[in-house]
């Protein structure tokens, strides 16, 4: 163990594994993240942390754990949600198990294990204060795998804050990019009658196939918008409705697309590129149809001058792990913190994508260690910049 780290992180990993936390938009019986943020609560204070509550849903409560140091112009942001998918069909998902070097229950990867880390990091410096150039603040938050309102409802306060850590599973690489993503639905308006005489109608299922036809040709002038991290942009039309009955000339089909977009496209700008290519393709054919937007969320795009990104660099070539800078394909907290407040942010946490939301969710136990050791040392680096390395 590091001797900078009194106690083991595994164990604190596996107390919170044992506590559940399932979004109650997956299980409306759950109770959500309250008996996880209590446990917190207490081990933080206990260990001389600042705590505060920030209401977000009735029950559910962001924690927002503070160590200031004097260094308010030096502010960095840790965030790791408490929230975790439902059990599905895992046998045992609170018990936690070590297999092998492997740590088995919900949450371990997605995202208890960076959040663990996390709070090593927070009660390594509540006992080593002194040196210390830069405020501290982990936002443990609520309602990230449905809605991020946990999130959303941090941002509010507006803190001033200069560069921020979200914790997912990124096998501790650092990801200064990712995808984001717009999704709508899309609904073709015909008219019914009686398939006897179909004549007198007009099929919105026809009409919905030309639709198609556009929306698969349209994909291949994404395959060359290359983004050097993420690739290409995708769309793919995921639900598909339509219809009444057999004999009837359908009045109405409903497509569900998700497009991905990639850093330096934005959502609303690409959202209204598709309903101006969809009008004047189908205006032309006399098709009559409505979009509706479902979603908007930013992708992430974080310079790699900016010092967050020089910090997570320096010590993980001081903890000798790769210094390569990554893109993921999948979303987070963190283009919204990048994009909508201007935070330089990055992702890294243990565990990797690939067991997130599985029934069989493990992370390395040996990548929780390095993570918590990572960000030790990135405050290190981070509160030690130069002064002019912030306004990179
Ligand atoms: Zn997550």
């Amino acid at each position: 163990m590091n001797p900078l780290i009194k106690e083991d992180v595994i164990e604190l990993l596996e107390s919170m594994i044992a506590i559940p936390s399932v979004n109650p938009a997956y299980d409306p019986g759950s109770g959500g993240e309250q008996l996880l943020s209590e446990y917190i609560e207490q081990r933080c204070k206990a260990r001389g942390l600042s705590v505060e509550r920030q209401p977000v849903l009735p029950g559910r409560d962001n924690l927002i754990i503070r160590l200031n140091s004097g260094h308010p112009e030096r502010t960095l942001l840790f965030e790791a949600h408490m929230d975790t998918v439902s059990f599905g069909g895992m046998s045992e998902p609170l018990l936690p198990r070590r297999i092998n070097g492997r740590l088995y229950g919900r949450g371990a990867c997605d995202t208890k294990g960076s959040l663990a880390a996390m709070l090593q990091m927070m009660e390594h410096y509540a006992r080593n204060a002194e040196g210390l150039n830069a405020d501290l603040i982990l936002c443990a938050s609520v309602d990230e795998e449905h809605a991020y309102r946990g999130l959303l409802q941090f941002m509010e306060l507006g803190l001033p804050i200069h560069g921020a850590v979200v914790g997912e599973p990124t096998n501790l690489g650092i990801v200064i990019a990712h995808k984001g993503c717009v999704r709508f639905e899309i609904e073709t308006i015909g008219k019914a009658a009686h398939s006897s005489v179909p004549h007198e109608g007009r099929s919105a299922i026809m009409d919905m196939v030309k639709v198609l036809h556009y929306l698969e040709q349209s994909k291949s002038c994404l395959e060359n918008k290359i983004h050097p991290l993420c690739g290409a942009p995708s769309l793919t039309v995921g639900t598909i409705r339509g219809g009444q009955e057999i004999n009837i000339v359908p009045d109405s089909c409903t497509i569900k697309v998700d497009r991905r977009l990639i850093p330096g496209e934005q959502p609303a700008e690409i959202m209204q590129e598709l309903q101006n290519n969809l009008q004047e393709y189908l205006g032309g054919l006399g098709i009559e149809y409505a979009v509706r937007e479902l979603l908007l969320d930013e992708a992430l795009d974080t310079s790699p001058a900016s010092t967050i990104v020089r910090s997570a660099q320096k010590a993980a070539s001081q903890l000798q792990i790769s210094t390569k800078l990554c893109g993921a394909a999948y979303g987070s907290d963190a283009s919204k913190l990048q994009q909508r407040q201007g935070i330089p942010t990055i992702v890294f946490g243990p565990g990797s994508i690939q067991q997130a939301h599985s029934d069989e969710e493990w992370v390395s136990m040996e990548e929780v260690r390095h993570a918590a050791r990572f960000y030790i040392e990135l405050v290190q680096k981070f509160s030690s910049a130069d002064k002019e390395e912030f306004h990179a």
